[in-house]
């Protein structure tokens, strides 16, 4: 297979209607820091997490302006899977989809397979998408609802000398000329490797690397793939993650990641390509792409006036990497925050309101989540053993329920407590079957 970095795909064509001019729905009162105008925010980066917001802050009143350093057409690396209710919650139209996958099936490190969608209804199914295709939408809508969009890349962010002063956001246009602008607010949703964390000194947070090679099968082998999107455990294709293949537009994506041995990723890749082999070969690599998946929030998400947002806050679930939901949720939670705080961008804000409307709420929506997601990959991901007994309780009717309900819906389902108990016992007997829990106590008893 011969491997060629980037390549451009076509985008379809949406056209969006413009929104209505914004109606003041806000009781107004007066701030002698902004009279005459209104408030200024700069959203950095235009992924889904700075698009919803820019969108949000437009649509609320507040003089927005989305920096983006790519062309619509650079992908941003990643499957590009998300669950049916950001298509109803985001307003993205079925065109986009690539693939509406049904059926998910999970193997075993000893390439044991389990169908996982048996659960899912009629009108059930993970949405594939492009990333150029999505981001190219939900930024067109941005501009749509008023965001100015600026071409360019953000090199760096001055702060505030005084408490109402302005924050400065310099970013270089065109590839070449030196500029900077004013603003009374800044959503850094720059992505991993975020400038604007940096300029705050927000912490860092651990990554894992995902690795992804894009591979245009054989139209044969290609039909395997129809709906189908596969995953694979074992420390073959990854010590704590998961490998996968997902369909696409015309291609497949194989790829995996892992947090502990980041040096070794193109080794699990080996891997993953060798456990495909028989279904990919034949196939032909047109593109290669690796990208950081944050594991965990940094340490401060808001500081003074400036909030982070989606991968720069580090809003990812560890056990599935799944981003792209709570990258878009975040921005128009983060936006609707600053547009209410504001009073429809009619004061300054300040760092107790972003607190107050943005992370707050959030927080009390999603930790749980957060947490849950990252026991079971603790759970699940630690041996080969754990990942045996992962892959046995997956074919469980009730498990998949409970997960898919999870994913598609974005909520912690609610489980009925004999089905519950039913899966307690179920767990310990995969655990034990798989030699976990027999290991384990051999451990302590030593
Ligand atoms: C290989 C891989 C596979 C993945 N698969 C999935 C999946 O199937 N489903 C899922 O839900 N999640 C997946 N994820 C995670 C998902 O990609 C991210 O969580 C999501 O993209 C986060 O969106 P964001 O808007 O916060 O950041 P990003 O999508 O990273 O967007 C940041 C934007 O900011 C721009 N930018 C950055 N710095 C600057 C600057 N200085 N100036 C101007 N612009 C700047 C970038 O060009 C980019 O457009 C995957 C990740 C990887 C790496």
């Amino acid at each position: 297979m011969a491997a060629k970095i980037q390549t451009s795909f076509c985008l379809p064509s949406f056209s969006i209607p413009r929104k209505k001019p914004y109606s003041n729905q806000f009781t107004i009162s007066a701030s002698k820091s902004i009279s005459g105008r209104k408030l200024r925010a700069a959203v950095i980066g235009g992924g889904p997490a700075g698009s919803s917001a820019a969108e949000a802050l437009a649509s609320g009143g507040v003089e927005t302006f989305l920096f983006e350093r790519n062309p619509p057409s650079v992908a941003k690396p990643c499957g590009g899977a998300i669950p049916l209710c950001m298509l109803e919650e985001f307003d993205i139209p079925h065109h986009l989809i690539d693939r509406h996958v049904t059926r998910m099936r999970i193997f075993s490190p000893s390439n044991i397979a389990v169908d996982f969608g048996k659960t899912l209804k009629p009108d059930e199914f993970i949405a594939m998408l492009r990333r150029e295709v999505l981001d190219s939408f939900l930024r067109s809508r941005a501009h749509a609802a008023g965001a100015t969009a600026v071409s360019g890349l953000v090199t760096g962010l001055d702060l505030p000398a005084a408490t109402n002063a302005p924050y400065i956001v310099h970013y270089t246009a065109n590839g070449s000329s030196r500029r900077s602008l004013s603003v009374d607010v800044v959503i850094g949703a720059d992505g991993a490797n975020s400038r604007v964390a940096k300029a705050i000194g927000a912490g860092e947070y651990a990554c894992a690397m995902a690795f992804q090679e894009r591979i245009k099968l054989p139209d044969e082998k290609m039909a395997h793939y129809e709906n189908l999107a596969e995953m694979y455990v074992g420390e073959d294709v990854s010590p704590d993650f998961y490998a996968w293949v997902f369909p696409k537009c015309d291609h497949v994506a194989v790829g995996t990641g892992t947090v502990r041995s980041k040096k070794a990723i193109k080794v699990y890749q080996r891997g993953i390509r060798e456990r495909v082999n028989s279904k990919i070969n034949g196939g032909k690599v047109i593109k290669v792409e690796a990208h950081p998946i944050p594991e965990h929030p940094r340490p401060i998400r808001v500081k003074g006036r400036v909030a982070l947002v989606g991968d720069a806050a580090g809003y990812v679930t560890k056990c599935s990497g799944e981003g792209i939901y709570f990258a878009a949720k975040s921005g128009r939670v983060c936006g609707n925050a600053v547009v209410k705080a504001s009073e429809g961008g009619e004061r300054m804000i300040h760092e107790a309101d972003l607190r107050r409307e943005y992370l707050k709420p959030w927080d009390a929506d999603y930790v749980s989540t957060f947490r849950f997601l990252d026991l079971l990959q603790r759970v699940f991901y630690g041996s080969n053993a754990c990942r045996e007994a992962l892959v046995e309780l997956c074919g469980d009717e009730y498990v998949q329920r409970m997960t898919f309900d999870s994913y598609l819906y974005k909520k912690l389902a609610r489980g009925r407590v004999w089905d519950d108990a039913h899966l307690f016992f179920n767990t310990v007997g995969s655990l034990v079957r798989s030699n976990v829990l027999h290991t384990r106590m051999e451990t302590f008893i030593l």
